[in-house]
C-alpha cells in the first residue's frame, strides 16, 4: 500500500522544519519531511568536528531578530547564549571596526573627530551623485572614495565576482555606518546563539510523533511514491518547474575549515579580507558557540561561481525570472513555496522562521476549512 501523508516537506532546514513543527503541532497533520542531505537542519547545521570542536558546516550563522514572535517560538526548543557578534576587517595592516564606526574613520584618517563631528566630516569626503545606479554610487555617495576602495570594492569584486559599479544600488541600498563607537556587528534587540547548538534546536522541533524525517532522500524520488494532499517545498523553485523559464543564478562559497592547536587562534570572532587574500573572512567557532576547548577550529570562505546555491544574485534580470516563476507557483494548487531557495531571496534565519510560520498558519487555517466543508457535506 502507498504510505500516505496529510503534508510534505521538502527540506529540514528553518523553512520546512518550523512549518513541519506547526502542523503536526497545531493542525493534527501527519508530515513527512524529506532532505537529500544526511543531517536536518539545513545551512545551520553543526556539529563536532575531528577535534571534537562544535562547527558550522555551511559558514557561520549568527542568530539575531527584533521578532518577539520568532525569539518566542524558537524558546520552545532550546535555551539560549548571549552571544553579540564583533567583526573587523584587516586593511592596511590593521585590524578595524567593520560596520564602519567612529573608531574606524579616526583610524583610517588620522583623526579624533568625536561623534557630533562624523557627519560634517564625512560631507568633506563623500562624492554625492546626481543619478544613484549602482552600488558604487550608494557607497562613494555617502562615505567617499577613500572608504569605498578600502572596505567595500574589494570585497565585493570577491564576494560576487562584480564590481560594484557593475551591481544594482539595491545591494547596497543603505551603507552600515555607525558614527559612535559601537562596534557589534548587529543591533538587534534579541542576540544570541542557541545553547546546545542548531542541530539539537531542530532535533528537538522535528521530534513530534506526528512527523516522519527521512534523510539522503531526494523529492524526485519520492514524490510518485507516496500519497500526500499539501506539498511544502524549500529546495530551488527552478528546480521544481524543471527550469522551464530557465536557471536561477546563485553565488556559491568553498570552506576550507582548520583546526590548530592552540586554544585561540585570532583576535576576534571574525576577520574580513577585503583586499588581500582569495577568501573573504576567517571565523573561529568558539567565539560563537562559547565552548572550552584546548583547541580551535577555524573556516575560511571563497566565494565561487560554481557550487551549492547560497546566495541569490541580485539583479533584474533574475528578478523578473524570479516573478514567473512564481506566478507559476501561485498557480500551482497544493504547492507551498517557502525558504531561501523557494522564493529566491537572501533571507537570515529569523526571517525564513517568520516566513515559514505564516505559511503554516495558511496552510492550518486552509486544512480547517477543507475539515468544515467535509463535516457539512456528511452530515448535510
Ligand atoms: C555562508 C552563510 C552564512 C549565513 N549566516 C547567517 C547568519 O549569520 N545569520 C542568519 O540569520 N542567517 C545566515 N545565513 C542565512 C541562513 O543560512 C538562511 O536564512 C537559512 O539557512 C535558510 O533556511 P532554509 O530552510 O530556507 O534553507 P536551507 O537551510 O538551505 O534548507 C533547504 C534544505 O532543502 C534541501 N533540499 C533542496 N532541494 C531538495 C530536494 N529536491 N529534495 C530534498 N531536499 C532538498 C536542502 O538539502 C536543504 O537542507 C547565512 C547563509 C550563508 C550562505
Amino acid at each position: 500500500m502507498t504510505p500516505s501523508y496529510d503534508v510534505l516537506v521538502v527540506g529540514a532546514g528553518f523553512a520546512g522544519s518550523v512549518v513541519a513543527e506547526r502542523l503536526a503541532s497545531t493542525a493534527g497533520a501527519r508530515v513527512l519531511i524529506v532532505d537529500r542531505r544526511s543531517h536536518i537542519g539545513g545551512n545551520a547545521y553543526d556539529h563536532l568536528d575531528d577535534a571534537g570542536v562544535l562547527v558550522h558546516r555551511y559558514g557561520p550563522h549568527i542568530f539575531h531578530t527584533n521578532s518577539h514572535e520568532v525569539a518566542r517560538y524558537l524558546s520552545r526548543f532550546t535555551a539560549w547564549r548571549p552571544y553579540e557578534h564583533r567583526v573587523r576587517a584587516r586593511v592596511e595592516g590593521r585590524l578595524l571596526p567593520i560596520p564602519i564606526n567612529l573608531d574606524t574613520i579616526n583610524a583610517v584618517y588620522g583623526l579624533s573627530l568625536e561623534e557630533e563631528d562624523v557627519e560634517g566630516f564625512l560631507a568633506t569626503v563623500a562624492e554625492p551623485r546626481s543619478h544613484i545606479r549602482t552600488s558604487e554610487d550608494v557607497v562613494v555617495g555617502t562615505v567617499g572614495r577613500r572608504l569605498y576602495e578600502l572596505f567595500f570594492q574589494g570585497y565585493t569584486r570577491k564576494q560576487w565576482g562584480l564590481d560594484p559599479s557593475e551591481l544594482d544600488a539595491s545591494v547596497t541600498a543603505r551603507v552600515p555606518m555607525r558614527t559612535n563607537r559601537d562596534d557589534r556587528y548587529f543591533t538587534d534587540r534579541f542576540q544570541a546563539m542557541p545553547r546546545d547548538g542548531y542541530t539539537a534546536m531542530f532535533r528537538r522541533m522535528l521530534s513530534h510523533p506526528n512527523i516522519t524525517v527521512a534523510l539522503d532522500t531526494d523529492y524526485r524520488s519520492v514524490r510518485r511514491a507516496i500519497g500526500y494532499d499539501e506539498l511544502v517545498y524549500s529546495g530551488p523553485v527552478d528546480a521544481f518547474f524543471d527550469m522551464r523559464y530557465g536557471e536561477l543564478p546563485y553565488r556559491s562559497l568553498d570552506f576550507r575549515f582548520e583546526t590548530h592547536s592552540t586554544a585561540v587562534f585570532q583576535p576576534y570572532p571574525v576577520i574580513n579580507h577585503p583586499n588581500d587574500e582569495d577568501y573573504t573572512r576567517v571565523t573561529e567557532f568558539k567565539y560563537l558557540t562559547g565552548q572550552r576547548h584546548d583547541q580551535t577550529t577555524v573556516v575560511y570562505e571563497y566565494p565561487r561561481a560554481e557550487g551549492p546555491p547560497y546566495y541569490p544574485i541580485p539583479r533584474r534580470d533574475n528578478a523578473e525570472r524570479y516573478a514567473k516563476y512564481k506566478a507559476l507557483a501561485d498557480r500551482t494548487p497544493d504547492v507551498h513555496m517557502v525558504g531561501r531557495l523557494g522564493t529566491y531571496k537572501y533571507y537570515n534565519m529569523d526571517q525564513v522562521v517568520a516566513q515559514a510560520l505564516a505559511v503554516a498558519r495558511r496552510i492550518a487555517t486552509g486544512r480547517a476549512a477543507v475539515d468544515v466543508r467535509r463535516t457539512l457535506t456528511t452530515s448535510a
